[in-house]
């Protein structure tokens, strides 16, 4: 049915950093390359395959990185580079189909819906992507196709490295069955362990769980989970209205150093971000974090959501599994911030959200702000704080 067919692709750079740098210096090819600071502080940016096969994994530290591999070779981060070469990518993929949203500096989605006549199928039109890119730029990458986002995330990272894999429509369900629940987008770690301590470790027993159970489990994402879960989810592309993005970020005096206290700002400032996005009527597809230490090392982490939301639990969520994954690289914090990126606006494109469960959580969190805005105060900030607290670390 030509309506079903895989027309999402999901093209993610292999290694990005890291392969740009070992194509400039072929002389890097083959060894453990990674991209960052040299000093032991440092974290890891990108890894090389030959670096990831020693175990070592971005975002580590860069003391563990050189313990795992002596032969470590380090080169310096040179974003402008990287930043041009996205570029490049971009027009590649621009010139097989305008249908075109780019969520990172190496990744974008594509509906490749109208560009079947000129260029074949989804699966010929991946290849085709992927060779551009190998012969025009000496460049890796790997592409997924479904007729899901999400699906079309899951099935690039399995293709990795340098593959190419589409997902049928009737084949989804299959695909999905024996994958570990953590590949859906939008199920943390904090959602694993629950899963797990259900006894439920892949997607084809998260399928077998009731959906009460499920609710109480996931929280406002369960609807959203069970659909791509079961195979059915449709959600394709959004419309992006504007380059723009929409955050807050604080400096504190005294270094944040106890992790309950980071927890809590950024717990904060995530719900003060979903509070701002519902204020203009937007829905995020990707939040950031961004962390720096007292000596100016600064981290910047972006997670893409399954589907796009201003819901303030699950921006929380993404939140705080992106700061647990850097917290052991930066021990001590000098400035915390919280961005929302990629915004689409609540209705029109992104009106997906409102077929799923998130629909009454979100309303709820619409009804909160209205009272806030009426009552002032933080008093109503979150459901979990039923006594009032004023002021605290206040809201910069
Ligand atoms: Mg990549």
């Amino acid at each position: 049915m030509e309506d079903e067919d895989s027309t999402i692709l999901h093209l993610d750079m292999d290694a990005f950093f890291a392969s740009v740098e070992i194509r400039d210096d072929p002389r890097l090819a083959g060894l453990p390359v990674v991209v960052g600071g040299a000093g032991d502080r440092s974290v890891v940016a990108a890894a090389s395959y030959p670096a990831r096969r020693r175990g070592i994994r971005s975002a580590m530290p860069m003391a563990t990185a050189r313990r795992l591999a002596p032969d470590l070779v380090i080169v310096p981060p040179r974003i402008d580079r990287y930043r041009a070469v996205s570029r490049e990518v971009m027009e590649i993929l621009g010139s097989v189909s305008p249908q075109l949203e780019q969520i990172s500096v190496d990744e974008a989605f594509l509906d490749v819906r109208g560009a079947r006549r000129l260029f074949g199928t989804p699966e010929q039109i991946g290849a085709l992507l992927r060779e551009r890119i190998r012969s025009g730029l000496g460049l890796p990458s790997s592409v997924g196709g479904s007729v899901s986002r999400a699906v079309a995330k899951i099935a690039s990272a399995r293709a990795k490295p340098d593959g190419l894999l589409i997902v049928p429509p009737e084949g989804t369900a299959a695909f999905l069955a024996p994958l570990p629940v953590a590949v859906i987008s939008g199920v943390g770690p904090k959602a694993v362990a629950a899963l797990e301590r259900l006894g439920v470790r892949t997607i084809g027993e998260l399928r077998e769980i009731p959906g009460p159970t499920l609710r109480r489990t996931l929280g406002p994402q369960a609807g959203m989970v069970a659909q791509i879960a079961a195979g059915t989810d449709r959600t394709g592309l959004g419309r992006q209205v504007r380059d723009r993005s929409l955050g807050t970020e604080r400096t504190f005096e005294e270094d944040l150093v106890e992790r309950t206290d980071v927890r809590r700002v950024l717990t904060g400032m995530a719900d003060e971000v979903a509070r701002s996005l519902r204020r203009e009527d937007l829905l995020a597809r990707t939040v950031s974090i961004k962390l720096r230490a007292p000596d100016g090392t600064t981290i910047t982490r972006a997670a893409t959501m399954g589907q796009p939301s201003s819901v303030g639990e699950r921006l929380r969520e993404h939140v705080i599994a992106l700061w647990e994954r850097e917290a052991g690289g930066l021990p001590r914090l000098r400035l915390v911030g919280v961005r929302a990126e990629h915004l689409l606006p609540a209705q029109g494109g992104g009106s997906v959200e409102l077929a799923g469960r998130t629909t009454g959580w979100r309303d709820l969190e619409q009804a909160m702000d209205r009272a806030r805005d009426r009552f002032g105060g933080e008093s109503l900030s979150r459901l979990s704080h039923l006594a009032p607290r004023q002021g605290g670390e206040g809201r910069g």
